[in-house]
């Protein structure tokens, strides 16, 4: 069963007039849970359906350890899927369902295929479920089913397409801890498709932030919260305080830049190019401070609302020139939190300050004419 390193080469998929997928360069590792996040029509489950060998690709080429799968359908892949809506069948017990994952396997004999339902069932902790029908079990239950129904084949890879969406908000939380574990006790690749990124960054090695068809940042779930490098991402991965500032040409690091009449130590990434003109931080590293204070990266504000959250307290400071910033702040009990109307100092780490790369547009609009 080990292997599952995938390799995904200028990957596209045209329908008629559209786009879906628009040249995409990935490489999976073997044994990662591995996230595809992005919005409606980014082109995430057409990207993991070529991958099952469900739509054939326009253009490009899947490497799975090494092989082209493209001559392959989806059954004789070492690829299974799990999807959102998992389609049991109502009429055969936990047992059968699973069973029935290994209907094209006729080398298996009647033993060796009840030890491998046996150990899926083992897997998803449904053992003491076998003889139950899906209508009596928890939708949460349901999709452990069409989990082990998967595993059952031993895949090298596993595809999941929002698996989780079909769920309360509450089963959703708990199953993202038990498909993380389970991930890494069966050690094979995970591919993962969600909209929600706190389910990405919850439960990937990595993940791929998706933009209309094309992959626009790569990296762990903290390089891609913390160094986003588009606005779009940045947006995207949680709630962003979005600066326009002016940005002194230099190299990458951290440099002088331009807020209004304040000048701001900020990180510049080497890809922020010249027609770099907004900052990102995020909320919780912006410092609310007494008023007054001044120094490197402190700009005055007045608190304009505050959210006690219970663990947490949300403000938001109003700056000079009408931004106004999120801030999260931590409840201790030492302390109270500035009330709405009070003056405060607004203090942003150069550390957690990060100037974006100019979006296409704008680096067009930016370049010299001719
Ligand atoms: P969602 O989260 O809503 O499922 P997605 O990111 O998975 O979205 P895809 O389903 O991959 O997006 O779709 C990408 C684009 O391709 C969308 O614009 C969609 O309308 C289009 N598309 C997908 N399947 C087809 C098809 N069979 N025929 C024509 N267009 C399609």
């Amino acid at each position: 069963m080990p292997g599952g390193a995938i390799s995904i080469l200028g990957l596209r998929k045209d329908y008629d007039g559209v786009t879906a997928v628009d040249g995409i360069d990935l490489e999976i590792g073997a044994g990662e849970f591995f996230t595809l996040l992005g919005p409606s029509g980014c082109g995430k489950t057409t990207t993991l359906r070529m991958l099952g060998g469900f739509e054939q690709p326009t253009g490009g080429q899947i490497l799975l350890d090494g092989v082209d799968v493209a001559p392959k359908p989806p059954h004789k892949r070492p690829v299974n899927t799990v999807f959102q809506s998992y389609a049991l069948f109502p009429h055969l017990d936990v047992q059968k369902n699973v069973a029935y994952g290994l209907r094209w396997r006729k080398d298996l004999d009647g033993a060796t295929r009840d030890a491998r339902v046996a150990k899926a069932l083992e897997l998803v902790r449904l053992a003491d479920y076998a003889q139950r029908r899906p209508h009596q079990l928890s939708g949460g239950q349901q999709q452990r089913v069409a989990l082990a129904r998967a595993l059952v084949l031993e895949p090298s890879v596993l595809l999941l397409d929002e698996p989780l969406g079909a769920l309360d908000a509450k089963l959703r939380h708990s199953l993202r801890a038990e498909l993380s574990a389970l991930q890494r006790e069966v050690g094979i690749t995970f591919v993962f498709v969600t909209h929600d990124q706190e389910e990405a960054l919850e439960m990937s090695t990595r993940l791929a932030v998706m933009e209309r068809g094309r992959v626009v940042q790569l990296g762990t779930p903290q390089e891609v919260y913390r160094e986003p490098s588009t606005e779009f991402v940045a947006d995207f991965l949680g709630v962003a305080n979005l600066l326009d500032v002016a940005c002194t040409p230099g190299d990458a690091g951290t440099r002088t830049v331009q807020y209004g009449e304040f000048t701001l130590q900020a990180q510049v990434p080497a890809g922020a190019g010249p027609a770099a003109r907004r900052a990102v931080i995020r909320p919780e590293c912006v410092e609310v401070q007494e008023a007054g204070l001044t120094g490197s990266n402190r700009i005055p504000g007045m608190v304009d609302r505050q959210v006690f959250l219970g663990s947490t307290t949300q403000l938001a400071v109003r700056l000079p020139h009408g931004d106004v910033l999120q801030s999260l702040v931590t409840n201790t009990g030492r302390g109270a939190s500035p009330a709405s109307g009070e003056p405060v100092t607004v203090h942003l780490p150069p550390e957690s300050l990060r100037v974006l790369a100019a979006s296409e547009s704008s680096e067009a609009a930016a370049a010299p004419q001719p």
